[in-house]
């Protein structure tokens, strides 16, 4: 199984814009309130009411379109999608559809073999979200919240370029650093804020046509959708293998189960109804709004990595690793310039011994209980030779555990580096006199217990001893 088979798969990822209101209503949009308490006579359908939109959301489209190097339609138009559920009192959901007011889009995303990929992006249109169910702690009903009907979102539509669940991964992370960096979305996925839909199908290498596909809907977390994907393949696999045919349809994923199951089949885009919204007049663009918008463009992801890899003599996977977040990319930066030392340890430092610490206590970087300069103090403590990079790892750890500075750590527990030559040399003399067979049995060309000997210095020393020198200094005496 497997080689003889091509994936194919398109995300359709929906990012809520974070504006303070709701794209056609002037309700809140912030997350947590309770129950339709959020919702206006615009956001629950009332007839006679008209919306009305939001010049913010427009903005922030704009924005992630000049962003990902797209066309901005200087003319487009929204359209009522009709469709009945319990969380659509209207009846219809106001999107974009014929003409969206992004089109033509292109991100890269970074492969595993180190390549790069351009992964299109079809399209990218303003629309509004929909209510939500509620079935937790209702044994009997269903609950309808509508305080998210009419939030803003921009539905950003993907080429099905994407080959394997770890490129769609990979693109997925890519769109959701860009939009924070834009801070058009909070990105916050537990929350609903950034979530997407797999396309996935198959078909034989070498094919030119498209498998028949289906959609999984509404997947929440990087892993999940990884794992959608990769359930998705080998079941589309087995059943044409076994002489089954893959139908179109919508899936959900179970992520108690590990698998997808049918949810309906899928409807066409006729079966939605798409019209112009006659409430609402084409959306007029004027090019002075795009210039505008051009202007307040950030460094933005893929230039900041460039920058960094060539300001600071980094590999690439580095630099893409470090400028994931803005918040992670200026705390490098910070430490760099206030070490004002070796840029390569100053990174594997922030993606090894910091990132650990944070993932371990879940925070993000804007949380990290060492701030840069702290972290910096303790790199200036490795470069300027008073405390080796082992040791430097028990500093980190206490300095996290207490927040306490680099400098009173390593003074009150006694671990500066012992660099004298001559406290080193008698730590030598010892060990040698203390382990005569060894000595004897290297003597006779055993040269493996070169590395016994170090360890047995390093210990005596509790880690203390400068490693180089011990080295040194050993070889010295070891061939006298
Ligand atoms: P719909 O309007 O039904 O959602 P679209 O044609 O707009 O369908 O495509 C939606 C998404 O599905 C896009 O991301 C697209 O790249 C992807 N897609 C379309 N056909 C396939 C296919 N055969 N296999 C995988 N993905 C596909
Ligand atoms: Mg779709």
């Amino acid at each position: 199984m497997g080689s003889d088979w091509e994936t194919v798969i398109g995300l359709e990822i929906h990012a809520q814009l974070a504006t303070r209101s709701k794209i056609f209503s002037g309700s809140p949009t912030a997350y947590g309130a309770p129950p339709n308490t959020q919702a206006n006579l615009v956001d629950l359908g009332y007839p006679g009411v008209l919306p009305v939109l939001n010049a913010e959301a427009v903005r922030m489209a704009i924005k992630f379109g000049l962003a990902i190097g797209a066309r901005i339609a200087t003319h487009s138009v929204f359209a009522r999608k009709n469709y009945f559920y319990p969380d659509l009192p209207k009846g219809y959901q106001i999107s974009q559809y014929e003409l969206p007011i992004v089109a033509h889009g292109a991100l890269e995303i970074l492969l595993d073999d180190g390549a790069r990929k351009r992964v299109g992006i079809t399209r990218a249109h303003l629309e509004e979200d929909a209510g939500k169910s509620l079935h937790e702690g209702l044994a009997r009903w269903t609950g309808i919240d509508l305080n998210r009907a009419g939030t803003p979102l921009l539905e950003i539509v993907s080429e099905p370029d994407l080959r394997s669940a770890r490129e769609a991964i990979a693109y997925m992370k890519k769109v959701h650093t860009l939009v924070r960096y834009l801070e058009i979305c909070d990105g916050n996925m537990q929350e609903g804020s950034f979530r997407c839909d797999a396309n996935v199908s198959v078909r034989r290498r070498g094919a030119t046509q498209l498998g028949t596909r289906a959609e999984i809907k509404n997947v929440n977390s990087f892993r999940f959708v990884e794992r959608a994907i990769q359930y998705e393949v080998a079941r589309q696999i087995e059943l044409i293998e076994s002489g089954g045919k893959v139908v179109q349809e919508t899936r959900l994923y179970d992520p108690d189960r590990g698998e997808t199951r049918s949810m309906r089949t899928k409807e066409e885009a006729n079966d939605y109804r798409y019209f112009p919204d006659p409430d609402l007049l084409p959306l007029a663009v004027p090019r002075s709004l795009i210039e505008e918008v051009g202007r307040s463009l950030p460094e933005l992801p893929d230039q900041k990595a460039e920058r960094l890899a060539s300001q600071y003599g980094l590999t690439e996977y580095d630099a893409s690793v470090l400028t994931a977040s803005r918040e992670l990319a200026s705390y490098y930066e910070e430490v760099v310039r206030e070490t004002r030392g070796d840029p390569k340890l100053a990174a594997n430092w922030v993606m090894g011994e910091l990132a650990a610490a944070l993932n371990r206590d879940g925070l993000d970087i804007g949380r990290s209980r060492l701030p840069p300069a702290g972290l910096a103090r303790l790199l200036a403590r490795i470069a300027d030779a008073t405390i080796s990079g082992k040791i430097a790892k028990e500093v980190f750890e206490a300095m996290w555990a207490s927040g306490r500075d680099a400098d009173a750590i390593i003074a009150e527990r006694g671990l500066t580096q012992i660099t004298d030559t001559s406290a080193i040399e008698r730590v030598i003399e010892e060990v040698l006199a203390k382990n005569p067979g060894q000595l004897a049995e290297y003597r006779s060309g055993k040269d493996k217990l070169f590395g016994f000997f170090v360890g047995q210095v390093m210990k005596a020393t509790q880690g203390k001893a400068n490693p180089g020198q011990v080295n040194e200094l050993l070889r010295r005496k070891l061939s006298s």
